[in-house]
């Protein structure tokens, strides 16, 4: 290797995937630097999953609360500071941001706090932090919410962003959006006691996700008083004396004191130079990468939401590790995007592994479905109205269980181990020869044995 460069690999950007993949080649004796302009730990740590999941914790309580009631418990008017929760949790972000600037250090990669520019394929730019040049390159600059700009009055609204650091919190909101970050934070404004109205623009939630998922969760999340407006957009939204005032396609107009929209994200490229470096970006804004995450510069490579493939952080880590793999240690890798498990961090809970049913009937050809719903006992005990589906999609041919999803309590800690069996492959007949665990939930993932019929699909 030429000694012209500075550094082996410099990596852009110290979210999840680009802290693993620095610190990996810098455990492998490689001489690595990574910039990052914000704070170490990237969305996932600092404005995403982690924070997200304290909001989740938080607002569980009302829930819990009224659960300890059923029990005979007394709670008398509990009530919540925010001010003193975003305190706590400020805190803990900066204890895990620091760990992960820590780990960097103990693996010997050189940290720049600082923006970094590409100058060409091999030379960095991070302003007052100075000029620096590597062999290799790797993008992980991961994502930002996208708003519609020509939205009239998209000014008065904040994203997920702003939601981890409201000053108050408000006693009413509209979030606009049906994905992941709209569901999650509708459950969580709901649980700290702020009236909540979602609005979205198709005819049910969670779009991608099965229709018996989607249509189960807009049921659950009104019972939690979440009010749900289907199938309407803003038209503009008009800042008045005592609050925004949505105007929505269907005519109605609704005030609240905060409006939060979550209508996406989108790849971090913006002022990144990567015209200059060769690296060319897909139609959606995305950065081009090959299935071992190359870019369209020989020298360059990228991962994570950057690259808009699937922006979970377990996929990002996983990236950076084939990345290394290949790039680093001569054993070429591509992550396998193929039944990978994931959750909705909602009230309750979702968790999903493998093709829808809608998926599995084009894909498979003949299936078999599975399905239950019932009262989880914890909550049946004092008349809650909760309900819990499982979901199985079989391919006939084989029996093989393609698909699992759940909705209900602890769903995204069953799903984790649900889908050791889904990426396994393993077929109905094994997950059946499975003990019960009992009394458990989860139990009924190894016991349903009624296929649905179309009779039963019509009773619901
Ligand atoms: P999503 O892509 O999941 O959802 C965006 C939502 O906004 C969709 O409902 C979309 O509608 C709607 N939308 C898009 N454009 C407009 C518009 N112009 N007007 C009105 N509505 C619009 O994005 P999120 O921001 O929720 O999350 C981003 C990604 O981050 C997720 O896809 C996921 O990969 C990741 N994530 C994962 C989490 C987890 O693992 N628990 C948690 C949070 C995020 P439509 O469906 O009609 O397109």
């Amino acid at each position: 290797m030429p000694e012209t460069y500075d550094y082996d690999l410099f990596v852009i950007g110290a979210g999840s995937g680009g802290v693993r993949a620095a610190r990996l080649t810098a455990l492998g004796g490689k001489r690595v630097g990574i910039a990052e302009e914000y704070r170490y730990g990237g969305t996932c740590v600092v404005r995403g999953c982690v924070p997200k999941k304290f909001m989740v914790y938080a607002s569980e309580f009302s829930h819990i609360f009224e659960t300890a009631r059923g029990y005979g418990w007394t709670v008398d008017n509990p009530t919540f500071d925010w001010p003193t929760f975003l305190e706590a949790k400020d805190v803990e972000i900066g204890r895990l941001s620091g760990i992960y600037a820590a780990n960097l250090g103990k693996a010997g990669v050189d940290t720049f706090h600082a923006r970094a520019v590409l100058k060409d394929a091999h030379t960095i730019d991070m302003g007052d932090k100075g000029t620096v040049t590597a062999e290799k390159i790797l993008i992980a600059t991961g994502g930002r919410p996208w708003v519609p700009e020509d939205l009239p009055g998209i000014e008065h609204v904040i994203t997920s962003e702003e939601a981890f650091h409201l000053p108050q919190l408000p006693k009413s909101i509209m979030i606009a959006g049906g994905g992941y970050i709209a569901v999650e934070f509708a459950g969580i404004f709901a649980g700290l006691g702020v009236e909540t109205t979602l609005v979205y623009r198709g005819p049910n939630i969670l779009r991608g996700f099965d229709d018996d998922v989607r249509a189960h969760m807009a049921g659950e999340i009104e019972k939690r008083g979440i009010k749900v407006v289907l199938g309407c957009q803003h038209e503009s939204i008009e800042k008045t004396e005592t609050g925004l005032v949505s105007h929505l396609g269907n005519g109605m107009t609704l005030e609240t004191e905060q409006i939060m929209f979550a209508t996406g994200r989108v790849p971090h490229v913006k002022g990144l130079g990567l015209d200059k470096a060769g690296v060319e970006l897909t139609e959606h804004g995305a950065i081009k990468v090959d299935g071992h995450s190359k870019t369209t510069a020989d020298n360059i490579w990228a991962i994570g939401d950057v690259t808009d493939r699937m922006n979970l952080t377990p996929v990002a880590i996983r990236e950076a590790v084939a990345f290394h793999e290949t790039v680093f240690r001569n054993n070429p890798q591509a992550f396998d995007y193929e039944a990978v498990p994931t959750a909705v961090f909602s009230q309750p809970p979702v968790g999903v592994v493998g093709l829808t049913e809608s998926e599995a009937r084009k894909a498979c050809g003949e299936i078999d479905v599975y399905l239950t719903r019932f009262r989880p006992m914890k909550t049946a005990f004092y008349g809650d109205d909760e309900r819990t589906l499982m979901k199985l999609v079989v391919r006939a041919a084989d029996d093989r269980v393609v698909g699992c999803h759940i909705v209900g309590p602890d769903a995204p800690e069953m799903i984790q181990l649900a889908g050791i069996a889904v990426k396994a492959g393993l077929t109905k007949a094994q997950w059946d020869a499975t003990c019960a665990v009992h009394p458990s939930a989860a139990e009924e993932l190894v016991t349903m044995r009624d296929k649905q019929t179309p009779q039963s699909m019509s009773a619901g």
